[in-house]
């Protein structure tokens, strides 16, 4: 797809952000092209269009970037999966292991019913960690996840395709 190098030319990379030895995938500035944007966002819709999804599964924070102009597109609604103590409802969570410490993803009860088809948007997949969580929360709830969508992947995701059994759909890799 000729629009990919356009999309991966429009993402920054800050070096030492936000520690030493990381090189940070900067998608704020894939946002500011509004070429790049869109080419993103009509080729996750061109491929989701069509496969009976209702419910679009943003990761917090920049899955909350990209995923309600999919979720628009295909006619689907919107739910944040939020960092603890963000949702005002009652909520399910699912705690996951970061490289250091921990983290736990929410999601409001009754947001997704039982046997929704629904589709799991985040910027950027490394380890898997984060998306994998997102998974087992959405499994627990009773939701059929379709596939994973992420802008970025590392090479071995990229090539893998595959995350908890689950499809993993990436754009680009790190630059
Ligand atoms: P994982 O759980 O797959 O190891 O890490 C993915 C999560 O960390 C995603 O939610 C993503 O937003 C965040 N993340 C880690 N590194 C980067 C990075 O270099 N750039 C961006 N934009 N997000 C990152």
């Amino acid at each position: 797809d000729p629009r990919l190098q356009g999309i991966s030319d429009a993402i920054r990379v800050v070096p030492h952000f936000p520690k030493k030895g990381i090189m940070f995938q900067d998608i704020t500035t894939l946002l500011l092209d509004h070429k790049a944007f869109k080419d993103t966002i009509d080729i996750f819709v061109e491929r989701y269009r069509d496969m009976a999804i209702s419910v679009v599964a943003g990761v917090e924070a920049r899955g909350f970037m990209f995923g309600p102009s999919i979720a628009l597109a295909i006619g689907a609604k919107f739910v944040p999966l939020r960092k603890p103590g963000k949702l005002p409802g009652k909520v399910i969570s699912e705690a996951y292991e970061l490289e250091y410490g921990n983290d736990c993803l929410a999601v409001h009860v009754g947001a997704v019913q039982p046997e929704e088809r629904v589709l799991i948007i985040d910027d950027l997949v490394a380890t898997g960690g984060t998306l994998s969580a997102a998974i087992r929360l959405l499994e627990r709830v009773g939701a059929e996840v379709v596939e994973c969508g992420c802008v970025i992947g590392v090479p071995e995701f990229k090539g893998r395709r595959r995350l908890n059994g689950k499809p993993l759909y990436i754009l680009v890799e790190p630059r």
